[in-house]
């Protein structure tokens, strides 16, 4: 089949296609334990599912403006107000089907071919893909070893005079770092003065613990936000778990929201009205909920440092916020039984049926992602069952659901 060179090089997305592999065995009756999928496991927060009821029993579900309902940008604009200190207007404003969505458009709307757009790893999956898909080219930047902070000097090294935007994601996925406000203002002052975007992922933004302090980029810049090269992206589904609604936004210039809303009225027209009512509830509605899945995970990410802890080869940078942990299982490679990441994801999966991501994934070999958005039971059993493949200290007989498992392997 003659398929474009471009659309060929994409990969598939690795978490989805784990998610999916996770579903299958789970059907089949297997006791999976999913820790690769980064989805809060509460319910639809009321607002949201009344907000979206009250729309949809009216029975008038039509297209939108492709930049979103005037009645949501309010309620954004609201929320850029309470936590970013920002007074932003409607035109500054577009709504998108997730924050993936939202990254895409950006991508596109900025970069011309051979532009490059820095890429801090761990990074998620989906920023290099998106990078090429636009013809532009993704420039990884790697901390130290042992670290999962970017170094402002690392980053400079690597800017050239192709470098239009540098995406930058904290809260991270996948490694719960949460860059100081040192960095955050470091870089800031980098991009307004280079004229690089920066493009600041937000979407785990109230995700941090131990009172871990989140600042927003705007608060180190006195450009408005006319001029900023300040992008901000967000959205619904991490804070208040609500995934399957697809809604994400970006805040920035007007006339960057007016390129990317040409962009989007010739792909998609217009995100769901049905969607977008019910994140409208979300915003306006009880932020308790946002809240409760911040304490929810806090309280699990204790469970996986314990849990981690005995095993005597994992070295663990505690995460500082999200529902991801990123331990270094380097110690347990190469071996006879895995010799990358991907082959002890493989290896965990095949043996202990707990799926994980392999970290190479994002950039970071070596390591695996764990998410802790399930319950503790779970979170302990699957880090059980992972010691029991991996190291030889931890008993060698297991009951996976209700089969005794020998371990001869080790
Ligand atoms: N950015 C990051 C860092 C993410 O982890 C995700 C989701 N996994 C997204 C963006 C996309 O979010 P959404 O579901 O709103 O498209």
């Amino acid at each position: 089949m003659n398929i474009s060179r471009l659309a060929r090089a994409i990969a598939e997305s690795p978490t989805l296609a784990l998610n999916e592999e996770a579903r299958i065995l789970r059907e089949r009756g297997e006791p999976v334990i999913n820790m690769s999928i980064g989805e809060p496991k509460n319910k639809t927060p009321m607002n949201a599912i009344l907000s979206s009821a009250t729309k949809l029993s009216g029975g008038d579900i039509k297209y939108t403006p492709p930049d979103g309902t005037p009645s949501l940008k309010k309620a954004i604009i609201r929320y850029t107000e309470e936590n970013y200190n920002k007074v932003v207007a409607p035109e500054n404003i577009i709504i998108s089907a997730g924050a993936k969505q939202s990254i895409f458009n950006i991508l596109y709307s900025i970069i011309n071919p051979q532009d490059e757009v820095i890429i801090l790893a761990p990074h998620w999956v989906s920023y290099p893909e998106m990078v090429k898909m636009v013809y532009g080219i993704p420039v990884i930047v790697t901390p130290e070893d042992g670290t999962f902070h970017p170094r402002m000097e690392d980053i400079e090294r690597a800017v050239s005079s192709y470098t239009k935007a540098i995406i930058v994601n904290s809260p991270n996925n996948p490694s719960g770092e949460v860059y100081s406000p040192d960095f955050i203002a470091q870089i800031v002052d980098f991009c307004e003065r280079k004229k690089i975007f920066l493009i600041m992922d937000d979407i785990y933004h109230k995700l941090v613990f131990d009172g871990v302090v989140w600042k927003p980029a705007y608060q180190y810049t006195n450009t408005d936000i006319e001029n900023t090269m300040v992008i901000v992206v967000n959205g619904i589904a991490k804070l208040y778990g609500m995934t399957g609604f697809r809604i994400g936004w970006v805040v920035t210039n007007r006339k960057l929201v007016e390129v990317m809303t040409n962009v989007q009225a010739q792909t998609t027209s217009c995100t769901s009205a049905l969607l977008q009512s019910a994140a409208e509830g979300a915003l306006n509605g009880m932020q308790s909920v946002v809240e409760n899945l911040r304490l929810t995970f806090q309280n699990n990410r204790w469970v996986v440092i314990e849990e981690l802890k005995t095993f005597k080869g994992v070295r663990l940078i505690p995460p500082k916020g999200t529902f991801y942990a990123l331990p270094d299982f380097r110690s347990y490679l190469p071996s006879c039984l895995a010799k990358d990441s991907i082959e002890l994801s493989r290896l965990i999966l095949k043996k202990a049926l707990v799926v994980t991501v392999p970290g190479k994934e994002f950039g970071m070999e070596g390591h695996l992602r764990l998410s802790y958005a399930g319950s503790i039971k779970e979170i302990k059993e699957g880090i059980e069952r992972i010691k029991w493949v991996l190291d030889p200290s931890s008993p060698n007989e297991i009951y996976i659901g209700d089969r005794k498992l020998v371990r001869d392997w080790l």
